[in-house]
């Protein structure tokens, strides 16, 4: 089908319709529908197929995002399907949660006053499109080889490694602490920004295409590391990183205080197992102050929002324009009603009767340093305090402290992160392959993924040379 490239002049960018408001506060579902076929035909019809393909180059999994946009162009779902797996193992869960005005379109040539191809819908159409139609992806490797691998932590990472490597044949294994698989793809992202029953569905796949699954299984603790290096010819390890960072003047053991990956864990678990939601008495028409600018701030607003707060704020000691996570999760936290404070540092809880009442910030302003570069300062003499019933901290997250890894050879540096050599995963033990958060710290899922397929391909080499 012979294609106009210069249709993007006659059409405009259109992204997928959002569920309405109302519906939205009230449920944790995802809030973008699914687009009409048309509709996506035309948006992937946008792309220029410019000979340079700045999309494919910034998209961390190098993605054939031409090919399957014009693939979805002409209708042929499955075709567009197949060569989306080939680069990525979950295109429809980086299609969803990617900040894709960050990667990929933030380099479409028509990002540039067009606006740029909705590739990331159109790569969550694409996959979604295709099981619907009845496809699978062909898992199941042309014979299976006597080599084993372990893989530690069922996250993004972990299962693109598991997966690549059970395709190429070889016998993996993956040890899991928790009760189900994807790590913060479960029990981190709320629900409306990711269903549940889409890593579900993979669960499913990867089982029966002859993958391992130890769940409730920790390393270090049930099964020491030496074990699993004596057991398997090569491990990847894929932990994540589960430290939340902490403020230090804060007061430790007020009531009413709850850290970020404690909440959303605690929200996830019981919608998984369709339980009442424990902490909604602690939300529902209270004051609710979330700490922090990053993705995982924004989940916590829009969790409290959905547990029905009666008023949600959000402070971040820098300007809306340095916030880390994505613009598209803070257009929507914002869309649905919470309150942002922005160059405001936190420097102590407020406490009555041993629970907190509020937070007291000071303002901040960035000033030029005797280098010349822009640092964040307290304003003197500009403390300022927020009431709160409930307050939630997003500053971030590091390693934990992992002991279990020093018998096994595997060097981690000062910030708990493991060494991996150049650019390589290969740690310092050349049996034990590493990605992800605890390689990179806390980052993105594309990123674990990316670095997951990264791993299976070094490790195969490693296991065949
Ligand atoms: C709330 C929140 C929202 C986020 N939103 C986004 C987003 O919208 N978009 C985006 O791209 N990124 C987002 N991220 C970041 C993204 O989720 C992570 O970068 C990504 O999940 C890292 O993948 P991973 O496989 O390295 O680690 P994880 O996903 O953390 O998985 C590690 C797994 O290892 C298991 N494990 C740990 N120790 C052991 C052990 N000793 N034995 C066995 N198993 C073990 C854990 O239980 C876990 O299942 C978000 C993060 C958070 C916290
Ligand atoms: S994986 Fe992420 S960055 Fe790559 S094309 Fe998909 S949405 Fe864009």
């Amino acid at each position: 089908m012979k294609k106009n490239v210069n249709r993007f002049i006659e059409l405009a960018r259109i992204d997928a319709p959002k569920i309405s408001l109302q519906e939205r506060k009230n449920e944790f579902k995802e809030i973008y529908s699914k687009q009409e076929p048309q509709e996506v035909k035309q948006q992937a019809e946008r792309c220029l197929e410019c000979g340079n393909p700045y999309c494919q180059w910034k998209c961390p999994v190098h993605n054939y995002i031409p090919q399957w946009l014009k693939l979805a162009y002409e209708g042929r779902i499955i075709e567009a399907a197949e060569l989306s797996h080939q680069t990525n193992s979950f295109p429809e869960i980086c299609g969803r949660v990617c900040p894709q005005e960050r990667l990929c379109e933030g380099s479409c040539t028509l990002d540039d006053g067009f606006g740029a191809v909705s590739i990331g819908n159109v790569e969550k159409y694409i996959t979604d499109e295709a099981f619907k139609q009845g496809w699978q992806p062909n898992y199941t490797p042309a014979k299976r080889l006597d080599k084993k691998v372990a893989v530690i932590g069922s996250g993004p990472a972990g299962l693109a490694c598991a997966d690549i490597l059970n395709r190429k044949g070889f016998q993996v294994t993956v040890f899991e602490r928790q009760s189900a698989i994807g790590g913060l793809l479960t029990f981190g992202i709320p629900a409306f920004k990711l269903e549940k029953d889409i890593i579900q569905r993979r669960f499913e796949l990867f089982r029966q295409a002859g993958i391992v699954f130890k769940l409730n299984t920790e390393i270090g603790k049930d099964i020491v590391f030496e074990q699993i290096i004596a057991d398997f010819d090569a491990v990847f390890v894929g932990n994540g990183t589960y430290l939340a960072v902490k403020e230090s003047s804060f007061n430790e053991g007020l009531t009413g205080v709850i850290e970020s990956l404690d909440y959303l864990t605690s929200v996830n678990q019981d919608l998984i197992n369709d339980a009442e939601v424990t902490l909604r008495k602690q939300v529902q028409n209270k004051q609710v102050l979330v700490l922090g600018g990053g993705d995982t701030a924004m989940d916590c607003i829009r969790t409290s929002i959905r547990l029905g707060a009666a008023k949600v704020s959000a402070a971040y000691r820098r300007g809306s324009e340095d916030m880390p996570g994505s613009r598209r999760e803070y257009a929507n936290a914002s869309e649905e009603g919470c309150e942002f404070i922005f160059y405001a540092q936190p420097i102590g809880l407020l406490e009555k009767d041993g629970h907190v009442c509020g937070v007291k910030f000071v303002k901040t302003r960035l000033e030029a340093d005797a280098g010349g570069r822009k640092v964040l300062v307290p304003v003197n003499g500009s403390e300022f305090e927020i009431k709160a019933d409930l307050v939630i901290t997003a500053f971030g997250f590091r390693p934990e402290e992992l002991p279990w890894l020093t018998p096994g050879q595997v060097a981690v540096d000062t910030q708990g992160r493991i060494k991996v050599s150049g650019n390589c995963q290969q740690s310092s033990n050349p049996k034990v392959f590493a990605g992800g958060d605890i390689v990179r710290g806390a980052s993105l899922v594309v990123h674990a993924i990316a670095d997951g397929m990264g791993s299976a391909r070094e490790i195969e080499a490693f296991l065949q040379s």
